[in-house]
């Protein structure tokens, strides 16, 4: 479903993204870890059409995102650390108004129905989206998601700030979303455990290199992080050795 071909982004001579080859099928969740400017966001970027690769190509469905980035936006979705709705409509009325605008006018009802797959609470859904917590915003997100019958969902850093109640009720909306709908997900974290719950592959991103790639099933949460350390500290050592 996702694919990246030998690519790289340069900005100026700053190298974001060095050879990326990453192939990402319908209902699998590939979780990018990495320090800050590892070129996670990069990835995503790539991947969602926002900046065009120096070299290489994306593939979203067999499609090449730099040739037809208006097929590809009815693809996917995207939800980031804080989720951009419309503070004085409700939750109810963005996701009309959101799901109008990709192309689908769905009657009240259904509109409810993806919100409760969302996992919005009903008395929530007509309430202002401005005293929305950020975890309900991000329910608004996936909604929208549900809504375009995305086959690609990206996400960054998605449960940064949340608590870990709400954390672990979206990890299971994603997990929910790969599984039934075989949507193919692309999520960049910080947060190393979850990307071993939700994750079926992990991918550790350092300079601009996706240095290494594990399946989730297949490292301890203390061998992932000895795992991550280890690229960390390399790029320390050749920042040292440059
Ligand atoms: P973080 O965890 O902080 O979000 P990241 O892994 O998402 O980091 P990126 O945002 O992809 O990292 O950045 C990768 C590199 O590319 C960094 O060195 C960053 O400064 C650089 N970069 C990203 N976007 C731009 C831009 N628009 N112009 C110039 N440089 C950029």
């Amino acid at each position: 479903m996702l694919e990246a071909i030998n690519l790289s982004k340069t900005y100026n001579t700053a190298i974001a993204l060095h050879s990326l080859n990453l192939y990402i099928p319908a209902g699998e969740i590939f979780c990018l870890l990495g320090a800050n400017g590892a070129g996670k966001t990069t990835t995503i970027n790539l991947f969602m059409g926002f900046t065009e690769p120096t070299i290489g190509e994306v593939l979203v469905g067999g499609i090449n995102v730099a040739q037809k980035p208006h097929e590809i936006k009815k693809l996917i979705a995207y939800i980031p650390e804080n989720v951009m709705l419309y503070p004085t409509l409700t939750g109810l009325e963005n996701l009309a108004y959101l799901s109008g605008l990709s192309g689908t006018a769905y009657s009240d009802a259904e509109l409810v129905v993806f919100l409760q797959r969302a996992g919005l609470q009903k008395e929530a859904m007509k309430r202002r989206v401005g005293e929305y917590s950020k975890g309900m915003r991000q329910k608004v997100g996936i909604a929208i998601a549900l809504a375009k019958h995305a086959k690609a969902l990206f996400l960054d850093e998605p449960t940064s700030g949340l608590d870990p109640l709400a954390s672990n009720e979206f990890s299971r909306l994603i997990r929910g979303l790969a599984d039934t709908e075989g949507v193919a997900v692309l999520m960049a974290t910080h947060d190393l455990f979850r990307a071993k719950e939700v994750g079926d592959r992990i991918g550790i991103m350092n300079a601009g290199h996706l240095a290494s790639v594990v399946k989730a099933g297949d490292v301890s949460p203390s061998r992932l992080e000895e795992l991550y350390m280890e690229t960390i500290l390399q790029k320390h050592a050749q920042r040292e050795a440059a």
